[in-house]
């Protein structure tokens, strides 16, 4: 297909410039869809399947609206208090039933005498049906446990403050599913869940956007091009994803089966650091292994943006949007 390798430039370019996660994702299916050259079916079909917020609250009915947000929350703080600078940890709470938290305690010094020296210990503290007298033993389990050092005041300040508000979140998330149906909690859990996935991918997206953001500006003002440590990176991995593999067909005929089929970006499946990375990586050296393409690779010094530059534009040093805004007066 002509200028195939244009278009695999495209998809990484308008990856790499993308505002946001959300953004970067949706450039990498349209970029996709047009490389490998699968129709609007497709792609309205991919699109639909991506995972976005916006997609997630539309969809979310209103009856679920105030569990999910409460069990969001809840993971919300769970996450907090489990990053907290601290050797506790907090495993479960059973608020519907026994109404106990379990912490999990690593140790200050590795225990030589057991078998795991680093093997946490399980500490169980009643909340109980009323009253607040559980985080006096909470507090006292932090003096008892936690290093014993300054700093440790604020932290534990902190861990006290979230523990209030998940106890309380339990007892407000218990008192909408006993008035629910349990198939309404489960069903929430199911929107929780997606909703964690979403804002996971999306962690995992920004990381990426910032990484290959990076890896063009490498390539981009490289002097020599053999002593790039970003491109010698990308082309191991373009290696190792660029296995041809043959299967045969129904009617006999033996085939190649193409690297990144329909299938990829609407069935997907496994990490999405690698879904899009690996897709990045082929289609960025498909591009440049075509004579001159990478003289046409350029960042344009005004936004930072970077683009391809066309056959009309090829001493071109600022991207298309910027070239057309006259210089500013002030400056
Ligand atoms: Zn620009």
């Amino acid at each position: 297909m002509k200028k195939r390798d244009l278009r695999f430039g495209k998809l990484v370019v308008d990856f790499a410039n993308a505002q946001a996660a959300e953004e970067a994702g949706v450039a990498f299916i349209r970029g996709a869809a047009k490389a490998f050259g699968y129709g609007p079916e497709f792609l309205a079909k991919a699109l639909e399947r991506y995972p976005t917020l916006k997609r997630f609250e539309d969809a979310l009915p209103a009856d679920d609206r105030e569990l999910v947000a409460l069990l969001l929350e809840e993971r919300r703080l769970l996450s907090l208090i489990n990053n907290l600078p601290c050797n506790i940890s907090l495993a479960s709470y059973d608020y519907d039933g026994a109404r106990s938290l379990l912490f999990k305690i690593q140790p200050i010094e590795p225990k030589w005498d057991c078998e795991n020296p680093y093997q946490e210990d399980d500490v169980r503290i009643a909340v109980g049906a009323g009253g607040d007298a559980w985080i006096a033993d909470v507090a006292g389990m932090f003096d008892d446990r936690a290093p014993l050092t300054e700093d440790m005041d604020e932290v534990k300040e902190r861990l006290l403050g979230c523990m209030r508000e998940y106890v309380a979140l339990g007892d407000r998330i218990l008192a909408i599913r006993r008035a629910s149906p349990p198939e309404k909690t489960h069903e929430a859990r199911k929107w929780a869940a997606y909703h964690s996935r979403i804002e996971a991918e999306q962690e995992v997206l920004a990381e990426l956007l910032e990484r290959w953001r990076a890896t063009l500006g490498e390539i981009v003002e490289a002097g020599d091009l053999s002593r790039c440590q970003a491109l010698v990176d990308l082309l191991a991995v373009y290696n190792v994803v660029n296995r041809r593999e043959l299967a045969v067909g129904e009617d006999g005929v033996i085939y190649e089966m193409p690297l990144f089929p329909e299938g990829y970006f609407t069935e997907r499946a496994g990490l999405a650091d690698e879904y899009y990375h690996n897709v990045l990586v082929y289609a960025l050296v498909e591009f440049l292994k075509v004579p001159g393409n990478r003289r046409t690779l350029r960042r344009c010094p005004r936004c930072e943006a970077f683009f391809i530059a066309g056959p009309a534009r090829t001493k071109a040093k600022k991207c298309e949007r910027c070239a057309s805004v006259p210089p500013s007066r002030t400056s």
